[in-house]
């Protein structure tokens, strides 16, 4: 047996171990290992809405953004291609365009739905599955996971989002809900999943989506590394460690600094924030600033 697949299963069996020993509800008190810290990425979620000033105008604001750093925009469908070529003509090759949702067929009769394959010949390159706003319209756990094995198997990369109620925080259950969602999505996808770099995922606390109401340093840490430990038991060690955990909700130029500073955190999903270029171009840019303070440490 491979020396990979050794350590994977003594992880994994080290981890079930742990898992009767903890208290239900508890944050994991597991190490979890250095985050490789080496790309950051940082996706602006555009949900109904245009950039005020005009796509030309954004890319211009966001072009000199700092190249450490991964950049996916999630425009609206109708802009998909419009932004692939645009980011071409300001020389930002390196920014990637993705679709906020996708349907898990490859064609046929799905009213008003987009399949992987047509996000792919629009120039798109990632798809976001799972957003509250999406589960919030009744999506179900079961859709979500067939989502994400349909955006990869069109060769698209996927960012998962999961995230509590303010509710379900109050009652304790953030753990369970984070564990049952990651399971849900992402149970057996490993032998799909042709590298790490292709899947991320977004923890993405509900009550602070759109509201203004960041989660805290310690909370954004915690469930990171909670998310981590979960993709650990999934995907095997390794394979956690190369996949990025994004946090997202309320991040502004102010506080993406601190949040980058959370040493699971590998990168940032943006709504409101990421509308104007010159406000994104800051997050990016502090992000790419947060990582390199890591580094040094
Ligand atoms: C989001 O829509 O994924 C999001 C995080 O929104 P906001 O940044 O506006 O809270």
């Amino acid at each position: 047996m491979p020396e990979l697949e050794i350590q994977e299963l003594v992880e994994a069996v080290t981890r079930q171990v742990l898992d009767r020993l903890m208290p239900a509800g508890r944050a994991p008190a597991l190490p979890t290992g250095p985050y490789d810290p080496a790309r950051p990425l940082v996706a602006a979620n555009w949900k109904m809405s245009c950039a005020s000033l005009g796509l030309e105008q954004y890319l211009a604001e966001l072009a000199a953004a700092d190249r450490a750093v991964d950049v996916v925009i999630f425009p609206p469908a109708v802009m998909l291609s419009d932004m692939a070529r645009a980011v071409v003509r300001v020389g930002r090759q390196d920014f990637r365009v993705g679709s906020q949702d996708l349907h898990w067929e490859k064609g046929g009769a799905h009213t008003g739905e987009l399949s992987g394959q047509l996000v792919r010949a629009a120039g798109g390159r990632w798809t976001l599955v799972g957003h509250s706003e999406r589960r919030g319209a009744g999506e179900t756990d079961g859709q979500v996971s067939r989502k994400l094995r349909a955006g990869l198997d069109a060769g698209l990369s996927v960012m998962l989002c999961v995230g509590e109620t303010l509710s379900q925080r109050r009652d304790g259950s953030t753990f369970r809900v984070l564990r049952n969602q990651l399971h849900a999505a992402i149970s057996g996808l490993s032998p799909l999943l042709p590298s790490p770099a292709r899947l991320a995922v977004a923890y993405e606390p509900i009550w602070a989506i759109g509201t203004g109401e960041v989660a805290t340093a310690s909370q954004v840490q915690e469930a990171a590394a909670f998310v981590r430990r979960v993709l650990e038991e999934l995907l095997g060690f390794g394979r956690a460690r190369d996949t990025r955990v994004l946090y997202g909700g309320s991040v502004k130029p102010t506080n993406a600094a601190e949040i980058m500073a959370c040493p699971d955190v590998g990168g940032l999903l943006v709504g409101g924030a990421s509308l104007a270029g010159s406000s994104f171009r800051e997050i990016v840019d502090a992000a790419g600033a947060g990582i390199s303070g890591r580094r040094r440490q």
